[in-house]
């Protein structure tokens, strides 16, 4: 089958490879989905570029990526084998998989804190497969998943918008993180999909208000077509957040993860407020006036979701209260290398808010 493989960082080619070994894999609960949908994380983009996103967020440390990622975690489809009588109930479903496993016995599962576990096996990226040929993702027309976390989706909930369920499974727990207060305020710190997510998160768990702060032409239209209080990052933005919400917010969301974003953040932080970091980057130094953090301010990250957190989103996201359908642009196999080329030359020049492959 054909898929698109991250060979190295700067390096992802659309060709041939084997068939997914389901049954190599070693894990009776594994089912193999035919991919109807997979999208674009800005992760994926961090991966190409020869960060580790994950090990940066989870283990707090870069891990170099090994060779033959097919990338692709945040997706949707429909099961078309299993290897355990007790998963026949899935065949022929439309599912929206977790795009990872976790050990269930290392110290952080057994705490209740598993989407910090080390030993977590993860789609779209090496983590936890061991060496392998081809590190299974979904920029391909089938995926190996784990049949206990495949969650079924209803039939009018398009394969594209399901492919979502990963990132806003990140917003509710970013939110969650975030003490998103009832008939509060919350700003996100960027608005591309996870900023976006996290801003309508936040008015799904009842703030008052949640404002999105950004320059790029395409996320702001986006924005302002889902009814989100936009404001335009290039000028005078920051006096304009000031002026328009004097008491500062409950809860900042900062997807940008650097320096100046997190002391803008900071800055606009209300009393018992908290910053939540999306985007933890190495090497990147904050020169911090410890009384920003008074008056019980908070600064913290987000890392991954929990179950309960993927069952909210599909709750959301099936009711209509999580809105994707202005994010996506969708894209065939053959045009991810020229993608990623082009967002890698030039970042914040992405044309596009959300592509979405249907390979
Ligand atoms: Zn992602
Ligand atoms: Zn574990």
């Amino acid at each position: 089958m054909r898929a698109a493989v991250l060979e190295a960082p700067g390096r992802l080619v659309v060709r041939e490879i084997p068939e997914w070994p389901l049954e190599a894999y070693g894990d009776s609960d594994m089912v193999l989905v035919e991919v109807g949908a997979c999208g674009l994380c800005g992760s994926d983009f961090r991966y190409f570029a020869g960060e580790n996103p994950w090990a940066q967020h989870t283990l707090g440390r870069h891990v170099p990526n090994p060779p033959n990622i097919v990338l692709g975690h945040e997706f949707a489809g429909t099961v078309v084998k299993v290897l355990s009588e007790r998963n026949a109930h899935l065949l022929g479903k439309r599912v929206a998989p977790v795009c990872s496993k976790v050990c269930g016995a290392c110290v952080e599962c057994r705490a209740g804190r598993a989407h910090l576990c080390p030993q977590t096996v993860h789609l779209g990226h090496g983590q936890g497969w061991g060496s392998q040929a081809f590190f299974p993702g979904a920029y391909a027309p089938s995926v190996p998943c784990w049949g206990a976390s495949c969650y079924e989706l209803s039939d009018r909930l398009p394969m594209t918008e399901a492919a979502m369920m990963d990132i806003l499974a990140v917003c509710v727990h970013v939110a969650r993180v975030g003490h998103v207060r009832i008939g509060g305020t919350t700003l996100s710190i960027g608005a591309g999909p996870a900023g976006n997510g996290c801003a309508q998160a936040a008015l799904a768990m009842g703030a008052a208000r949640a404002a999105v702060y950004e320059r790029n032409a395409t996320a702001l239209e986006v924005a302002r077509a889902q009814g989100l209080d936009t404001v335009d990052a290039r000028g005078s933005g920051a006096d304009a957040l000031r002026q328009g919400f004097p008491n500062g917010f409950d809860t900042v969301f900062d997807t940008v993860g650097i320096p100046e974003t997190l002391e803008l953040g900071l800055s606009l932080l209300a009393k018992a407020g908290t910053l939540v970091n999306l985007a933890v980057h190495a090497g990147q130094t904050l020169n911090l006036d410890l009384m920003r953090l008074g008056s019980e301010r908070r600064l913290t990250t987000s890392c991954n979701f929990e179950t309960a957190d993927y069952a909210t989103a599909l709750a959301w996201l099936e009711s209509g209260q999580f809105q994707v359908r202005e994010w996506l642009t969708p894209v065939a196999l053959d045009d991810l290398p020229g993608i990623f080329e082009a967002v890698a030359r030039d970042p914040e020049g992405k044309a596009a808010f959300k592509w979405v492959v249907r390979p």
